[in-house]
């Protein structure tokens, strides 16, 4: 029997064999695509020719082939499906993976063709692309420990090896704590509710069969829940349950696990001659210093804490005329917001819901492509590896650009966030290669599905790293689509949930589920005035969690207890009480489940600044659809990769470096 992860993709597209592809072929792909690349590699590294960019960096760009595809097929469905096999194969997979990728950069013949190509790279003839291509080569094996020996070099590869198993069981006691915590209600505790709160709640009971509606700890339902429910006892104990994430003692829980990953990315950051892990990881990053991050977000800091120490005056005066005594709590922040918002701008999620249906929302994102960039989407039927995916075929002037497969509603076997990748990516080194883009979401399921406006905005968000995938147009895949810098890839998914906010594109496809009519103007006015409405609390949860962040990483020995360490931070910081982290160190997935985000929580307000300016460039020109800038965008961003510097790229695009104040007037808080 011949294993379809290994055979030839002949499917229209070349997309993965779905229906043929079973749990037991993983393993054994995973062997034979891990052979082979070690035979490619032992090949490059052993050649006896001397060193050409073609028979080294090209060839380092083939070896892998299989593997990745094997493992883009693998990732996403583990990701957005898991189950106890996929599951344990994660587990094992985690330290042979970090172990195979040790093994490449500890090649000490491969790594001496790689320097002897970068001391001569001035005489070897390289176009702007290949010599980038060639530097991060270089910079990715000397960051990896190539450049070390003997015993530094071995224990390097213990501590990665360790770090991605680590990662791996973070996620998984994370998913377990979300998986096993339920709050079953009862009829009388509906009261009170939105209907489209009820839907999910019984959807979400059906679907872990609780014999009735219930609350879990998936953001779509509990943040609506601890937005409506006035009944504060259970607001209370959904919240408690929220935060407690990966902190409930026993076999699931996170702390000393991250304690354990802190000490041994400070002792790799040593190793690698670094005085501490933030100095390592910024050091390929737009913003390159642990100084210039705690600058940009020590700037939002402080007016951000005063409107939200503003805004809790007014709430708690609104918790203390319903009778309760006592500080505003956590778990009432988001109930009385909502009412007041209400209040303020007579707008609340009940009434909008109906309006943003998620198919429209997603011929919304499809049509602003369009307009920006010519691209469209044609519904393709093809087996995918869940009922709930659906795929598009993607083109502009009948030539292929992509596939985009969209997976949107939550279920147990997914786990938590939303997120872009790429089960193929795009290149040209050896003809062209569409790519194959996923965008996985965590809507509740309910008929037909609604959104909140918060939902809508992360459909846009992951599509705009859609479009940064599915518009790459580099040579190699080394580069691209969303290869950049970790502080420049959420730049085109953050300026993307911009347009959402033109009110054209909502005037035209917010329809009202029932009837179908257009959302009123007068609705849609006080959706868009109350764009900044609550900025102070959402600022702040955020700089928060990218500050404790920055700290764990800063110091050049690790905390020895990261919660007592995350205590002071928020301490020293005049932290408002009532605002929790938005992810509190043991649920802490983008800093502790892997390397992506660790030291770079701050990335999505430094992209920020870059989306806020870079949307204004729209404005300044001819309104949101501006051809020209359109076109500059796709040019210098959206298909350039990683084939330049992230200021250059940004600087081409713009004519100059981005600015904070549009960052702040568009959060309303330039005010004071
Ligand atoms: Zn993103």
């Amino acid at each position: 029997m011949t294993n379809p992860l290994l055979a030839e993709w002949t499917a229209p597209h070349a997309l993965p064999p779905f229906d043929a592809i079973s749990d037991a072929h993983f393993g054994p792909a995973f062997d034979a695509a891990e052979a082979e690349g070690r035979a490619a590699i032992a090949a490059i590294a052993e050649a006896t020719e001397p060193p050409t960019f073609a028979n080294t960096i090209e060839a380092l760009e083939r070896a892998d082939k299989l593997l990745d595809r094997v493992a883009g097929v693998f990732y996403n469905i583990a990701g957005s499906d898991s189950n106890p096999e996929r599951e344990a194969l994660m587990r094992d997979l985690a330290p042979r993976m970090s172990a195979y990728a040790s093994e490449i950069t500890n090649n000490a013949a491969l790594f001496a063709r790689i320097q002897t190509l970068w001391d001569a790279r001035d005489d070897l003839d390289l176009s702007a692309e290949q010599a980038r291509v060639l530097m991060l080569y270089h910079r990715s094996f000397v960051r990896s420990g190539a450049a070390l020996e003997g015993a530094a070099r071995d224990r390097l590869t213990e501590v990665k090896s360790r770090l991605a198993t680590l990662g791996t069981t973070f996620t998984q006691n994370l998913l377990a704590d979300e998986r096993s915590w339920f709050m079953p209600l009862s009829e009388d505790d509906l009261e009170g509710l939105p209907d489209f709160v009820v839907a999910s709640a019984r959807a979400a009971g059906e679907e872990k069969e609780a014999g009735g509606p219930i609350v879990t700890l998936s953001r779509s339902l509990i943040t609506p829940f601890l937005q409506f429910s006035p009944r504060r006892d259970l607001r209370a104990k959904a919240f408690a349950a929220w935060i407690a994430r990966g902190a409930n003692g026993g076999d699931t829980d996170n702390r000393a696990i991250c304690a354990e990953i802190l000490a041994l990315r400070a002792e790799r950051a040593k190793l690698l001659g670094y005085a501490n892990f933030a100095d390592y990881k910024l050091e390929t990053e737009m913003a390159r210093t642990p100084d210039a991050v705690r600058g940009l977000l020590m700037q939002v800091w402080e007016p951000a804490k005063s409107a939200a120490n503003e805004d809790a005056q007014i709430l708690e005066a609104m918790l203390h005329k319903d009778c309760y005594e006592g500080p505003l709590e956590p778990w009432d922040w988001r109930y009385y917001a909502a009412i007041r918002r209400k209040a303020e701008h007579d707008l609340d999620e009940a009434e909008l819901k109906p309006y943003l249906q998620l198919d429209r929302m997603i011929e919304a994102s499809f049509a602003c492509a369009n307009r920006l960039f010519g691209l469209e989407f044609a519904p393709l039927d093809v087996p995918l590896y869940h009922p709930d995916a659906r795929a598009w075929e993607v083109t502009r002037n009948g030539a292929p650009v992509a596939i985009f497969i969209g997976d949107y509603f939550a279920r147990g076997s997914k786990r938590s966030g939303a997120w872009c990748s790429a089960m193929r990516s795009q290149s040209k080194l050896d003809g062209a290669v569409t790519p194959i883009v996923v965008n996985v979401c965590n809507f509740a399921k309910s008929e037909p599905a609604l959104l909140s406006y918060d939902d809508a905005r992360t459909l846009f968000h992951e599509f705009g790293h859609a479009l940064h995938q599915m518009l790459s147009n580099v040579t190699y895949g080394l580069i691209s689509g969303t290869s950049v810098a970790r502080d420049f890839v959420e730049l085109p998914s953050q300026l993307y949930e911009h347009w959402l906010e033109v009110p054209e594109v909502l005037e035209e496809f917010a329809t009202h589920a029932d009837t179908g009519a257009p959302m009123p103007r007068d609705l849609l006015d006080r959706l868009l005035g109350a764009a900044t409405y609550d900025m102070g609390f959402s600022t702040v949860e955020y700089v928060a969690s990218a500050l404790v962040d920055l700290a764990f990483h800063e110091a050049a020995d690790a905390p020895a207890d990261p919660m007592q360490k995350q205590a002071e931070v928020l301490e020293a910081i005049g932290m408002p009480r009532a605002i929790p982290m938005r992810h509190a160190t043991p649920h802490f997935a983008h800093v502790f489940a892997g390397d992506g985000y660790s030291a770079g929580y701050y990335s999505y307000m430094w992209s920020e600044v870059m989306d806020a300016d870079a949307f204004d460039a729209f404005g300044e020109a001819g309104g949101p659809f501006d051809p020209e800038i359109a076109a500059k965008l796709e040019e210098f961003i959206l298909s350039a990769g990683g084939s330049e510097e992230a200021d250059v790229l940004y600087t081409k695009f713009r004519g100059r470096m981005p600015r904070v104040e549009a960052l702040l007037k568009g959060r309303g808080l330039l005010t004071a």
